[in-house]
């Protein structure tokens, strides 16, 4: 990895301002944490960095409070869990910045987690002089929080700047490890596995991933832009029509390396429990749902042959079963191929957990918007601003 490591560095006696993605699901009034899971990841980072003497402060935003205190996206229940899961105190910030704050520094071996950044305006302005107050001089940053690396706010990016050395954290280095490799030098042949709403929201990934795989797969809503540019029929699918000359033009570059679905799961409403059926051709009443089986056997094999696969979005409506069948039969082949498989966004995760195949996958993203930005070839402002090694 070309950017410095919290392993690369002394941090006997230091004080590290880390940056964490403490951005959990809680319960409505903001009592109680419905998942753990982005704490639990950053765990071997912040033991790390105590076990190595130092002093710890630890950075998230929560939620969406535009700028303003709210009680319902206070950090407080993750110093909790926190507590909980360390075994150690948390001293939890009553604010980010001021005085307050200032007097809690913690001394080697303690651990403050500032209230919720996103609490003050400044943050997502990435204001220097917010950044400088949140930094609370200390000597190191660490950044873990891949999920808010393609932001340029002021924890993610602002205090890496105003501290001498800032460097990622063990999270953020799997991240960077597995994703970089999956796009610069990936085991052959490479296989993505691409899904979801919209082609608007991965045309950069998919024209970036077309340089790289050696095979392309689409499902999800986005096949039916793509079958409609080559004049098939889409019923009532949703197809976005201010995209079909793109997607005419990405499908003219691609040539064979891009595959469609051959036929789909159809029904005539969105509506769950609603009935359907597979059709090669969708009539001008239904609407697609899902891939059907001889695409499902056809992206399988390509799957099976891959030694990397890339997979981001869902092949079908799979919040609606029996509309997951396409998503998960793909969830399962790509578990069995034994190859390399980075899965990034949240759907595709869920799909992965419901085919009960979560351990055979290689590396699932804790990012959903920076991975997809990862694969787009952008790079991330998070990971920009951290110290070359
Ligand atoms: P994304 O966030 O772009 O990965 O899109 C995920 C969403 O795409 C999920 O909520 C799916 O229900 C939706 N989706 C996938 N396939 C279809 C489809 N055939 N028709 C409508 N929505 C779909």
């Amino acid at each position: 990895m070309p950017k410095l490591s919290v392993r690369d560095l002394d941090l006997k006696g230091k004080c590290v301002f880390m940056r964490v993605d403490f951005n959990v699901p809680l319960s409505e009034d903001g009592q109680t944490i419905t998942s753990d899971k982005r704490i639990r990841a950053s765990l071997p980072t912040i033991r790390y960095v105590l076990d190595q003497g130092a002093a710890l402060i630890l950075a998230s935003h929560l939620g969406r409070p535009k700028g303003k205190p709210n009680p319902t996206m206070s950090l407080k229940p993750v110093a909790r869990r926190l507590e909980e899961l360390l075994g150690r105190p948390v001293k939890m910030a009553p604010d980010c910045i001021g005085p307050e704050v200032e007097a809690m520094k913690p001394a080697p071996g303690e651990v403050l987690l500032l209230e919720n950044v996103r609490f003050h305006p400044e943050e997502e302005k990435n204001d220097p002089e917010f950044a400088r107050k949140l930094a609370l001089g200390s000597d190191v940053f660490v950044q873990d929080a891949f999920g808010s690396a393609h932001r340029a706010h002021a924890s993610t990016v602002g205090v890496a700047k105003v501290l001498p050395v800032a460097a990622a954290g063990l999270l953020m280095e799997k991240e960077l490890e597995y994703l970089g490799k999956a796009i610069t030098n990936p085991d052959r042949p490479c296989v993505a596995l691409l899904g979801g709403a919209k082609v608007s929201d991965k045309i950069e990934v998919i024209q970036n991933l077309l340089k790289i795989v050696d095979r392309l797969l689409i499902g999800g809503a986005m096949a039916y832009t793509f079958l409609r540019a080559q004049g098939r029929p889409t019923g009532k699918s949703k197809v976005e029509e201010d995209k079909v000359d793109l997607a005419r033009e990405v499908l003219a570059q691609a040539g064979d390396k891009l595959m469609l679905p051959v036929d789909h799961v159809v029904a005539a409403e969105l509506v769950a429990g609603a009935p359907s059926e597979v059709v090669e051709a969708i009539p001008e009443d239904k609407l697609g749902v899902d891939i059907g089986p001889k695409t499902v056997a056809a992206y399988s094999e390509v799957i099976r042959s891959a030694k990397t696969i890339i997979w981001n979005g869902p092949m079908g409506v799979f919040e609606m079963p029996p509309w997951d069948a396409g998503t998960v039969a793909l969830a399962k082949a790509v578990a069995e191929s034994g190859a390399v498989s980075v899965v990034g966004g949240g759907d595709s995760e869920k799909a992965i957990k419901a085919a009960g195949v979560a351990d055979k996958i290689t590396h699932i993203s804790t990012g959903g918007g920076a991975s997809l930005e990862f694969l787009a070839g952008l790079e991330l402002p998070g990971v920009a601003v951290l110290t070359d090694k």
